[in-house]
């Protein structure tokens, strides 16, 4: 193989056909106002974990989208369930009462 001083990446494209969406509409069950976050970040900009560590309802939310469960639950790892983030919500979502029932349906999967 020929060495030209650089390498390509490799792709991080999800192909949304193929991802399970069973937990997905587990939560969207327990928790319909899941549907309703526009990803805007005012959550994840509040969080008060999110100062010290990676922790993010916008990231989590976003990666059970695709399918990344594990990743979902290693953003809301360090949550406090202060519930800063409930109170910005601007869709009014109850995000505190989601982290909990995400961290249960996904911790149990
Ligand atoms: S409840 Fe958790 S995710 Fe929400 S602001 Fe507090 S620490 Fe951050
Ligand atoms: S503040 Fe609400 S609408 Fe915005 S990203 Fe967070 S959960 Fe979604």
């Amino acid at each position: 193989m020929i060495d030209f001083g650089f390498k390509l990446s490799p792709s991080s494209r999800i192909d949304l056909d193929k991802v399970d969406r069973t937990l997905l509409k587990r939560i969207a069950d327990m928790e319909p106002d899941f549907k309703k976050c526009m990803a805007c970040g005012s959550c994840s900009a509040t969080c008060s974990a999110g100062a010290y560590k990676a922790t993010s309802m916008r990231r989590a939310i976003l990666a059970l989208q695709n399918g990344l469960t594990n990743k979902a639950l290693e953003e809301l790892e360090s949550c406090m369930l202060c519930g800063k983030c409930t109170l910005v919500c601007p869709r009014g979502i109850n995000t505190r009462h989601l982290i909990l029932s995400i961290q249960k349906i996904c911790g149990e999967k």
